[in-house]
């Protein structure tokens, strides 16, 4: 594509851009200026169209509900003719059920017998729940005080009014959207197409399972933490395995992820010491920055481009692969799926422990966040912190994030966590 801005322009839009000590602020404002979006759209039935991205704005043809309707099975009425101060009788004019529409009269000093989601005839406007209301022989008789007029009324369009929009491009489609889609008659939503992510692991001291484990090597665990995260994303995955720390193999990985994916997600062989050849490779291959980013775990990082594709090199240590992705590589993703990308929501938790912080830099603590006796929330740091201890994150349910500026934290001081589970 030939009209992207090079690594170089869009480093110059980022103020206080440092590759060598790069805030982590700084290195999503460069992601996010970078990645381009997938254009392609196609038609999905609703029932598949969970967790994809909505490419146009859906806007209601109709009115939901199309009538004003009961919201409560009871009595419908003249909310005029109740009296304010002592109990008002009513004549029954028949029932209402909700489909079928009532089409007899319901003259003054008359109500109608509704069910919920029943169509209100014109001119009643109140409804009565059947559990206010008394019968005296084939009278209703409703008590003063407890409704007020339009109470128990649900207006035409109150849920979607015709010509409004439903859902706006952009949106994660979740379950209640696909409701609403189907609220208006609508079969199939247009999405963008999904996206594709071709990962590998790179290291020479790495085994795939199934292998022995000789001296000095370990499986490689972070093909299978970046398989699952992916998932979570709704992605469409390349998995390229274990490449061998040698040039013709890195190229020819490299070169088969770039050419099939939108994205390509490598971890290790990109710090600063590293005597292997991935980061020469990623460099000939690509226009391609490595980063030292102002964050623990997770400093080194590579970014850039391979032919079309955005690669993302992450760090080898289990810990730092995952926390890169949370920070960097998870909100670049849906902005390339064409998601509208808000932050995520955190918790205020109160520390049930201090915690030394060094300002200018961000890190992410591993935490458990539990209800502490006031019934608030507070969060504990799990064990060892070192960033080959996947277990710390294992146990965890969120991330404390400890921002660029924060020192020290006090014993019960406020901390911000970012949950690992969401509702829906
Ligand atoms: P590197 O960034 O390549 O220097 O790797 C840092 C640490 O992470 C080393 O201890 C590696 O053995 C470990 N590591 C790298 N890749 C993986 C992987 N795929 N699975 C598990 N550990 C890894
Ligand atoms: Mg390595």
């Amino acid at each position: 594509m030939a009209d992207q801005p090079t690594l170089a322009e869009i480093a110059s839009c980022v103020s206080g851009y440092d590759p060598n000590a790069l805030p982590v602020a700084q290195a999503q404002e460069f992601i996010a200026r970078l990645v381009p979006r997938v254009q392609a759209v196609e038609k999905l039935p609703i029932r598949s169209a969970l967790g994809r991205v909505l490419a146009e704005d859906i806007v209601s043809t109709i009115d939901v509900p199309a009538h004003d309707n009961s919201a409560m099975d009871g009595y419908a009425l003249r909310g005029a003719e109740l009296r304010a101060d002592a109990e008002t009788p009513f004549a029954v004019a028949g029932t209402g059920f909700a489909g079928a529409q009532f089409d007899g009269a319901v003259p003054a000093g008359h109500c109608l017998r509704i069910m919920t989601g029943a169509v209100m005839p014109a001119g009643l406007d109140t409804v009565v729940p059947q559990e206010f209301c008394r019968l005296d022989g084939e009278r209703v008789i409703v008590p003063a005080g407890v409704v007020r007029t339009g109470d128990n009324r649900r207006l035409a369009g109150e849920d979607l009014a015709r010509g409004e929009p439903a859902l706006k491009a952009g949106r994660l489609l979740r379950p209640a959207d696909l409701g609403m889609v189907a609220s208006l008659g609508r079969a199939e939503v247009p999405v963008r197409r999904r996206l594709r992510v071709a990962f590998f692991s790179t290291g020479d001291e790495l085994r795939s399972i199934g292998e022995p484990l000789p001296e000095g090597c370990v499986y490689d665990s972070n093909r299978y933490t970046i398989h699952a995260m992916l998932t979570r994303l709704g992605v469409e995955l390349l998995d390229l395995g274990v490449v061998r720390d040698d040039p013709a193999a890195l190229e020819q990985a490299f070169r088969d992820a770039a050419a099939s994916a939108d994205a390509v997600i490598t971890s290790g062989g990109v710090s600063v010491g590293e005597a292997d050849h991935t980061k020469q490779v990623m460099k000939r291959l690509g226009d391609v920055l490595f980063w030292k980013i102002a964050m623990r775990p997770g400093r080194p990082m590579a970014i850039g481009r391979i032919g079309d594709a955005i690669l993302f090199g992450l760090p080898g240590n289990p810990v730092a692969v995952m926390v890169t992705f949370y920070a960097f590589v998870r909100d670049a993703l849906l902005a390339m799926s064409g998601a509208a990308v808000e932050p995520l929501p955190m918790l205020r938790a109160a520390s049930t422990e201090a915690i030394r912080k060094k300002p200018g830099r961000t890190e992410y603590q591993r935490g458990i966040v539990s209800r502490g006796p006031d019934g608030g929330w507070q969060v504990k740091i799990t064990g060892s912190q070192g960033s080959g201890i996947l277990r710390s994150m294992s146990e965890a349910n969120g991330l404390v994030v400890l921002h660029h500026g924060q020192g020290n934290v006090a014993a019960g001081e406020a901390v911000d966590v970012l949950p690992f589970d969401g509702l829906v």
